[in-house]
Parts: C-alpha cells; structure tokens; sequence
C-alpha cells in the first residue's frame, strides 16, 4: 500500500546509477560518493542487482562472474533488456516507506547498470532524479583487478571452458556449441597467444564480454556496457583524482552557483551541437578542432559535400523552393548507397557460394561495418576540410568527436597531425585501434609531452552534453548574495553542506514520479484516485 505520509515526509530523493565494467572497482566509486553526499545531509542506501543472482553452490569465483552475466542475460531473454531495471525500481519502491521514517533525504545507488535500456528504464521513470555515472578504469590495471577479484591465478582456460559449458548448459541459453564457437575465438586470439599468460587471457575474454555480448543469439540481451554509456550523464575515470571529480560532481548536483565547464565539458558539447546539423541515415556525429590555447579552429559534421566546398544545409532544404544546386543529402535518394552495395556484394557472394539462407545473413552482418561506399563525409573530415578550406593549420590540435574515430579518419587524423583525439560514445565498428595500435595511445591522463610518436585517444570525462545545459545555465538570473530578498551587491555564497539542495538537477520529493514506479512494479496503471487523496500532495 502507497504511504502517503511517509511520502510527503521526504524532502529529496536521489537515484544515482553506476555502469561500469568488471575491472571498475565498485566499492572505491560508491564509497567516495557516498561520503560526499553524506555531507549534503543523505542517507545513502545501496542497491545491488546482483543480490537477485542467486549464486550456485560450489563454483570457482570464475564460474561464479561467468553465471552472473549468463544468468543475467537469460532473464533479460525472458523478462526484456530492462528488466534488472525493474528490479532495482521494485526494491526502491519496497524500501522507501521504512526508510522514510528516520531519513528525509536519501540516494539510491543502482549498481551496476549494464545496458542502455536499463539506463533508459530508470531515466524515463525518475527524470532529472536519476542521474547515470559511467565509470572507465585504466585497462592495465582492470586486468590487474579482475585477476585479483576473481582469483584466476590457477585458473586453466580448459577448466574455464568446463565450466562455461555446465553453465549454459544448465541455462539451455542457445546452442551452447555455438557459443564456444564464439567465445573460443577471443579465448584462442593467436595475436597474443603464448605471450600472456590462462589468467590474463581469462580476465581479458571477461572484460570484453561485459563490455559487449558478441554471440549472434545473446548479443540482442546480454550486457552491452558501451551503448549503456552512450546515454550516461556523467563520466569518470577511477585511476586519477577520483575524489576530486566525485567532489565536483556532487557540487555540480547541489548547484555549486560557480561551477563551470571544464573545456573538454565545453568542446564535446560544441561537437554535439554539431552533430545535430546532420540530415545521415546513420547515426549524427560531429566534431570540432581546437587548438593548443584552446580556442575553437575548425567544426564539422557527417553529411553529403556540396560543390564549393562544405555541406549543403537547411538552405539548401526542398521547402525553400530555392533556385540553385538541388539538396542532394542521402534523404533525397531513393536508398542508401551503402546499405545497397553491402547488400548487392552479400547477394553475389551467396549466389556464387550457394549458402543458406542464415548464412546470408550472416555474411551480411559480417560486413555491416564496411562504410567505404556512404556519399556522406564523416565529421572528422569535415572539420580538417573546414580548416583546410579557411587556411588554417590543425597541426598539434586537438579534435572533440562525439563517436571514436572509424579507421578511416583515424589515418587522416593523423595525416593532418592533430595530437589527440579526445570522443564521446564508442565505435565498435572502428578497426583504428588494431590498424594503427602502436600509434594510438589510449587512455585518460597520459603525458602529453611524452609521447611524441603517438596519437592520445582520450575518453571523455565529466557532464555528458545530454546534461550540459541543464548543469550550467544559471537559473537564479543573478550570482548576487540575497538577504531577507535584497541583493547585497556581494557574490553568493553556497557551500556543500545538509542544507545544500539539487534544485536544478533534479525535482523534490518523489511525487513527480511515483505513480510511475507504481506502474512498473505492478505492471498495471494505479487506481489513480490515492494520488489525489488530501495530504499525499499539499
Ligand atoms: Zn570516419
């Protein structure tokens, strides 16, 4: 039963969600937090999705983080992508009548979130309550970590694969011949094969199926940490001045009046605004060149050139009914270019090899990543040609892509020797890491002066663009000290302290969204009428 007391007890309530993979070491992230927010006065209770996994009796720390994910996946077959989601909803739901008896403020933290609908589900149910931090750790060290955590030391990979095997058995999750097949591939890499020791190799097959399920029959449930990140609000790296960026993140929630963005924060948000110019069929990506007193160069986007140079644009729009060269972007052709040839290549190699039908679609999947024949310029390119075409020389910039670099403006990237490359969501399609791997280094924080002989990738960190605004427009229309409702004249003072209030980021008191929640615990509408009961809202 809804309490309405108890609900209008509660002054603010906080749903902090954590993604992060396996090498992220959780406990560091959450205990930081929480003692940062237990200085803005709030309870703090944490809610682990896989305290619903019951673990099996008997199995190696292997097997145990090997049936997580399985397990996982299998529910999510059954009950939908969202539905650990659903879970962590059902236990704030359950808790927060008890709680509200001794604490009026509380944060939730939901973790660990492993894929974009479960970040979906909790956004579209919370709003601007739930905020979403994705968390990167040094890869180095995750391998380090998950060794440790998982005690992999002894650990054969024939053993692992005994193991794996009774798993999806037990699960009946697909063929599980098939999903050797799949799995052995990253567990026999030849590349490296010999040079790094069964535990290493081990720990590295787990990293790279939490970051993204590959089996062609899992992929569409298992957990998929990099489109989980695509949507988060806040990025943070966990080998370096991790309390620092917990600190401003936390005074950036309670509406610090004088924080500003940092100028990564400002330049992925200027990449982003450019993605949006762009009519693709693809996905909208943008990008900007900034050079070393950090002043905006050169920006661009994914689109179809338009002689003379540039891309055509909203001018250039039929509704203008302009006289003038015709809007020749990909929306005014009958197909994509791409996608047609891709599938005329898949359809002439079938023919010629006879294959199944299943086959055919796998071929196809299989060369879905080529993007050789799209007329659009990637942005990128289109930002070093914007320069190009103003005179202005990119060398030792830096370039803000909103997507990591495909393969191909990896090689113009550094053709044009632009020294870092610094992106927001990933690009599983980009073959630039293994085609040009002792060129990049990847990687927050590393030296610049350092490595002369090499390229920086940089994840990004801190207030995704999805959030930027919202963060950093001011709301009060002055930073001027008020007293009994005067100006003083003197800047404002704030301070992270219990009376310290996330106004801006988020709504108070649950009630904004707990009809919501209502629904998806009990999976039908509310009778509506407790809502508006006297008490539940004034
Ligand atoms: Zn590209």
């Amino acid at each position: 039963m809804l309490s309405t007391i108890t609900l209008n007890d509660i002054e603010n309530e906080l749903i902090i969600g954590l993604a992060g993979g396996l090498g992220v070491d959780f406990d560091e992230v959450a205990e930081t937090l929480e003692s940062a927010l237990k200085k803005a006065g709030y309870h703090v209770v944490t809610i682990r999705i896989a305290a619903n996994f019951t673990p099996r009796k008997n199995d190696s720390k292997f097997a145990e983080c090997y049936w997580k994910m399985q397990y996982g996946t299998k529910q999510r077959q059954i009950n939908g992508n969202d539905y650990w989601a659903k879970k962590a909803i059902e236990k704030i739901f359950y808790l927060r009548p008890e709680l509200s008896y001794n604490h009026k403020k509380i944060a939730y933290l939901v973790r660990s979130l492993k894929n974009k609908e479960e970040l979906e589900l909790l956004s579209n149910v919370y709003g601007r309550n739930f905020m979403s931090i994705a968390i990167f750790s040094d890869a180095e060290l995750s391998l380090k970590y998950i060794d440790k955590k998982l005690k992999l030391g002894r650990m054969s990979i024939e053993d692992a694969e005994k193991e794996m095997h009774n798993i999806n058995t037990e699960l009946l999750l697909t063929a599980d011949q098939d999903i050797r097949k799949t799995e052995e591939i990253y567990l026999d890499d030849s590349d490296i094969k010999g040079r790094i020791s069964e535990s290493v190799m081990l720990a590295r097959f787990l990293m790279r199926k939490d970051q993204e399920e590959t089996h062609q029959d899992l992929k569409r449930s298992g957990q998929n940490l990099l489109r989980c990140y695509s949507i988060s609000n806040f990025f943070l790296y966990q080998n370096k001045n991790l309390t620092q960026q917990i600190q401003r993140f936390i005074y950036i929630l309670f509406n610090d009046p004088f924080a500003e963005p940092t100028f990564e924060e400002y330049f992925m948000f200027c990449a982003q605004a450019a993605a949006y110019r762009s009519l693709d069929l693809d996905r909208q990506v943008g990008a900007v060149i900034v050079n070393k007193e950090n002043e905006l160069v050169a920006s661009g986007f994914n689109d179809v050139s338009k002689v003379g140079g540039g891309h055509f644009a909203h001018h250039d729009h039929p509704m203008y009914n302009k006289s003038g060269v015709a809007d020749q972007r990909d929306y005014t052709q009958p197909y994509d270019f791409n996608h047609l040839h891709l599938d005329q290549i898949a359809k002439r190699i079938s023919e010629k090899l006879r294959l199944a039908p299943k086959d055919q679609s796998l071929l196809r999947d299989e060369i879905s990543g080529i993007t050789e024949f799209k007329r659009s310029t990637h942005a990128e390119m289109s930002a070093l040609l914007d320069a190009a075409r103003r005179g202005i020389a990119v060398r030792d910039c830096t370039i803000y892509v909103n997507t990591y670099p495909c393969h191909n403006c990896t090689k113009h990237i550094i053709a044009a020797g632009i020294r870092k490359v610094v992106f927001l969501y990933p690009y599983t399609k980009s073959k630039a890491r293994d085609m040009y791997r002792s060129m990049i280094k990847h990687g927050p924080y590393i030296d610049e002066k350092n490595p002369n002989d090499a390229i920086i990738f940089e994840p990004f960190l801190g207030i995704s663009p999805n959030r930027f605004m919202l963060t950093f427009a001011n709301d009060k229309e002055t930073r001027l000290e008020r007293v009994a409702g005067k100006e003083t004249g003197k800047p404002m003072q704030w301070s992270l302290d219990v009376n310290a209030i996330p106004d801006k980021l988020a709504m108070r008191q649950p009630h904004a969204y707990i009809s919501r929640e209502w629904v998806i615990v009990h999976n039908k509408m509310p009778d509506i009428s407790v809502f508006y009961k006297p008490g539940f809202i004034g």
